[in-house]
């Protein structure tokens, strides 16, 4: 038996003016053929489960690409066209069941708004009859292309994502059980009008913890196969962005639809809960200042670049520093500008210039508003370092060349990369001990969690600039469907 595996991941913000070309999927673009198998098996993703359960049955696993990017703008054509090219060319070969780990929420600049529906319908053209399985992320956008061209769709069920491998393996075991005829997937799916903000996401609290938990519930009927309750990706100007759920049973399609609407049910009655409402970042800082024990955490999440923004906006840090703040390690801010003019200045140099804010945002109105800024060159490293935390640990991270710059109240980190701070990594590999200063300004959603939480005494979330912002008054929806819950008053 032959098996087609690949990866085609990103989470795509369309309100981003981050570029995502071929060479965003991986260390110098996605992983091919050979290359992407030994890359992705034993890894804890979709994929690396793919193969495992392919390999449980000695099947022939066949890898044409593996690629995955960070979140940003839409992806480039031509990077989309090559990915279509690789996975269809290997199906076409000989294939007898296929593995998909997507995302759920890519759209392609001049191609498509459903990246992964219009790959599924292109394969399910070259190969009518072959089983497909997907993986998709708990941000996924659910599409009809998507669930009309595929067996199996199984999302992840935990936000943060610590399910991966298990969504891959379970995705991956259902295809095999309908290939030997043990089952009869029946699947449906349904959305809701609801624009739900991924702070609100959490799956261990609050309404998205009964939302996920009614999903499992569904899963105690035997004849329920899986059950997924996505949140969707609300910074998507798509026609079908928001909540959404996918039920797949054995050989019932009466019970997936009733259990899929029954599902939703439970978000819906709680709509207002999936709303962030930010406080203003003034009083922000101010409540911050008055705090008296640090680590303090500036959460200055509409900036975060795992949800596509440009990690150079330097609005919370002004308003920090203007209110009087000191002692505060900021990082990663990304400006290749600002870290060439400071390497050149060299190591112990004092330099007066304008710091980030070198990205445009025309999609939210807002132009890039450097800091100018006086202070020492106090470190200049290559900028990589190993993860020790608990998402990708031992994983080489590469910030590029990487400053701290030293302005006397503010030791900032200046990278040539975007680089989620995940990792306290990015504070010790550069020589700031994170644990030692009063305030952490980190540009961070969700990911400072499961590292910085457990050093940290607060954490205050600051509503900063950015196109990763949870202000949904901040963004021109023209494309996504109407009405639409919050920027629609239904009922
Ligand atoms: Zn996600």
């Amino acid at each position: 038996m032959k098996i087609v595996i690949a990866q085609m991941e990103h989470e795509t913000n369309t309100f981003s003016p981050v570029e995502t070309p071929w060479e965003s999927f991986g260390p110098s673009g996605p992983y091919i053929g050979e290359e992407a198998y030994r890359a992705m098996k034993s890894t804890k993703t979709p994929i690396g489960a793919f193969i495992d359960v392919a390999e449980s049955v000695n099947a022939e696993v066949i890898t044409p690409v593996a690629g995955f990017a960070y979140p940003s703008g839409p992806v480039s054509g031509e990077a989309y066209d090559r990915f279509c090219n690789l996975i269809i060319g290997a199906i076409q070969e000989d294939c007898d069941l296929i593995m998909l780990d997507l995302h759920g929420a890519m759209v392609v600049k001049d191609r498509t708004l459903d990246g992964e529906g219009t790959l599924l319908g292109k394969i399910r053209e070259a190969a009518p009859f072959t089983p497909i399985a997907v993986s998709l992320d708990l941000h996924a956008n659910i599409t009809a292309a998507m669930v009309n061209n595929a067996n199996i769709i199984v999302g992840y069920k935990t936000y943060p994502h610590i399910d991966m491998y298990e969504t891959g393996a379970l995705a991956g075991d259902l295809l095999l059980q309908l290939h030997r005829g043990e089952i009869n997937p029946k699947m449906s799916w349904s959305n809701i009008p609801l624009l739900a903000q991924t702070l609100k996401m959490n799956t261990s609290e609050g309404a998205m913890k009964e939302y996920a938990e009614r999903a499992a519930l569904s899963e105690q009927n035997p004849k329920v196969l899986v059950s997924s309750a996505f949140g969707g990706f609300p910074m998507a100007d798509i026609p079908d962005a928001g909540m959404s759920a996918v039920v797949i049973t054995n050989d019932d399609e009466q019970l997936a639809r009733t259990e899929c609407s029954e599902i939703l049910e439970v978000a819906w009655k709680q709509k207002e809960e999936f709303i962030w409402e930010d406080t203003p970042l003034k009083e922000a800082i101010s409540h911050a200042k008055s705090l008296a024990e640090g680590p303090i955490l500036l959460l200055d999440h509409p900036d975060n670049c795992a949800t596509g923004a440009t990690q150079d906006t330097m609005t919370t840090l002004r308003e920090a520093l203007e209110q009087g703040l000191t002692d505060i390690a900021v990082g990663p801010i990304r400006d290749p500008e600002a870290v060439e003019t400071l390497i050149l200045a060299g190591l112990g140099a004092q330099v007066s210039l304008p710091v980030g804010g070198k990205t445009d945002m025309p999609a939210i109105n807002k132009k890039g508003e450097p800091l100018q800024l006086t202070g020492i060159v106090k470190n200049i490293t290559d900028g990589s370092y190993v993860i020790t935390g608990p998402q990708f640990t031992g994983v080489e991270a590469s910030m590029g060349r990487t400053v701290v710059f030293d302005t006397g109240d503010a030791e900032i980190v200046i990278t040539e990369k975007l680089q989620e701070p995940w990792d306290r990594g990015v504070f010790t590999s550069v020589g700031i001990e994170p644990t030692q200063k009063k305030y952490l300004l980190l540009k961070s959603r969700m990911y400072f969690r499961p590292v910085f939480l457990p050093i940290a005494k607060h954490s205050v979330y600051c509503a900063g600039v950015g196109v990763g912002s949870s202000d949904w008054t901040m963004f021109n929806y023209e494309k996504i469907r109407r009405p639409i819950f919050p920027l629609d008053n239904i009922k």
